[in-house]
């Protein structure tokens, strides 16, 4: 637990990151957690590492298991009484505790980074490569389980087997480039 010094620090980080701006202004309802698909899975539930932000307690709520399983379902956002928008407070917290070396309890961010990367080649997802990357790259065995859902998939031409680029593909990436160098997440 971090002294009271730096509690202030904490919170002003958070709320200084994209669209988390609002969170001092949460009512500790408890309606995102209510609401939240994976909170059962989460040390802390959305509400709860809202109010340890708010107490200043960073490693604690770092070092657990929460923010990791968020899903980017946005349920909790969509409901919120204060507009306080919870989603993107677990991602801004991602990105820090990514900055300063905590280990991410799921492999969430190596799938969002390969999402990205497929985006970033192809200009959409080329679903075979990506999932193919993935698993490679967290459980190769796991993609065992799924290749007869592959199979099916391609015999039934559901997913294509090479990738397919988009025009502008180069204009997509100036974009995506603005927005890595603006510090998005
Ligand atoms: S729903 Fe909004 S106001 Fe209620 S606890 Fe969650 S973030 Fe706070
Ligand atoms: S966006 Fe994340 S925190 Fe919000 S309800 Fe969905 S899984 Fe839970």
């Amino acid at each position: 637990m971090e002294n009271d010094s730096h509690a202030t620090t904490f919170l002003d980080e958070v709320a200084s990151l994209p669209a988390c701006e609002k969170i001092n202004e949460c009512i500790q309802c408890g309606v995102c957690s209510g609401s939240c698909t994976t909170a059962t899975q989460w040390e802390y539930t959305p509400r709860h590492v809202i109010a340890l932000v708010r107490a200043g307690m960073k490693d604690e709520l770092l070092k657990s298991n929460s923010i990791w399983f968020c899903v980017s379902c946005y349920l909790c956002t969509a409901r919120c009484p204060r507009d306080i928008k919870p989603a993107s407070i677990m991602h801004g917290l991602e990105s820090i505790a990514l900055k300063e070396g905590y280990k991410p309890a799921t492999s969430t961010t190596t799938m969002y980074r390969t999402f990205s990367d497929s985006i970033v080649k192809n200009g959409r997802v080329y679903e075979f490569g990506f999932m193919f990357k993935y698993f490679l790259k967290t459980n190769p065995f796991a993609a065992l389980k799924m290749l007869p859902m592959a199979i099916s998939l391609l015999t039934h031409k559901r997913m294509p087997l090479t990738a397919k680029k988009v025009k502008g593909k180069d204009e997509l990436n100036i974009i995506v480039n603005k927005l890595s160098a603006g510090g998005g997440q």
